[in-house]
């Protein structure tokens, strides 16, 4: 590694726990290698070289991430289940932990099934599922920066989505769904100051739940239990120490048989329970 590289490495360590990886995906952008080929190419040929132009973009990039940007608004994508998402400021980033909540919705869902996904913003939980197993989506968001990045990712991973821009605090949505999902704010408000400075970069309409983190799942399920067909389940990605007070507003609600899902760290970060099938007496 040359020395303009290696004094770069030195300033993104003092924000990034992989300072190399990080470089190295940034020097791809700065190079103009699309984002489903970032890391391939470094792996075999080593960083790439770059013209005095890309240089200063890299030094730029690097500056700022020094600053506590975020990587993938800098890289302007984030991979989710294998597949590469747009991102800006404006919407959340999406988390390797969420695809827990992909993962507990698949083997739920019939081929053709209907899902719903509520603040979808990325429309990564939602545009995966679709994508995965063929299903009919809707997404809701409500943000505009947020529903542009919808529809941009919705064009290139799942194009038969449902894309409704409103308020799932207030707004209808038409239909019944056989599943609705979501990864709504959680964050309890007063929690806020002391999140990570790449984590106060995203929009704080996406991570504030309210005084005790819950009030989206307190709304959402009494909102939505009626649009959910019977045996259809509902599934949040949850923040720590919140399933066991999300599944009794689960139960409050009607919905049974609830599911809690572990992350990799052993933090409950899915819950969901299921509305009761119709039991017809004879
Ligand atoms: N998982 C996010 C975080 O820890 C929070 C996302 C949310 O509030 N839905 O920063």
């Amino acid at each position: 590694m040359n020395q303009f590289y290696r004094s770069l490495e030195e300033t993104l360590s003092s924000v990034s726990s992989d300072p190399r990886r990080e470089l190295a995906l940034m020097a791809e952008y700065a190079a103009g290698i699309p984002s489903d080929r970032f890391l391939l190419l470094c792996l075999i040929d080593g960083l790439p070289v770059l013209s005095q132009d890309q240089a200063c973009r890299l030094s730029d990039l690097v500056r700022r991430r020094a600053q506590g940007e975020p990587l993938q608004y800098l890289l302007g994508s984030a991979d989710f289940y294998g597949r590469s998402f747009s991102v800006r400021p404006g919407v959340l980033i999406p988390r390797f932990d969420t695809e827990i909540l992909v993962d507990t919705a698949l083997p739920r869902l019939q081929e053709g099934a209907s899902v719903l996904d509520l603040c979808a913003g990325s429309g990564c939980i939602g545009l995966t599922l679709g994508a995965e197993k063929n299903l009919r989506v809707t997404c809701v968001e409500k943000y505009p920066e947020a529903f542009a990045l919808l529809q941009e990712n919705a064009a290139k991973i799942y194009p038969s989505a449902r894309l409704v821009q409103g308020d799932v605090l207030t707004d209808s949505v038409e239909g019944t769904f056989d599943m609705i999902v979501s990864n709504p704010p959680y964050i309890p408000t007063g929690d806020l100051p002391s999140l990570s400075i790449e984590v106060r970069r995203e929009p704080s309409t996406a991570l504030d739940g309210g005084e005790d983190g819950l009030y989206f799942y307190r709304i959402l399920a009494s909102r939505f239990v009626s649009s959910l067909n019977p045996g259809g389940w509902m599934l949040f990605e949850c923040g720590i120490d919140q399933a066991s007070s999300i599944e009794n507003i689960l139960r409050s609600v009607g919905l049974c048989d609830p599911v809690t899902v572990r992350d990799y760290g052993g933090i409950p970060r899915v819950v969901g329970a299921r509305k009761p099938r119709e039991v017809s007496y004879v």
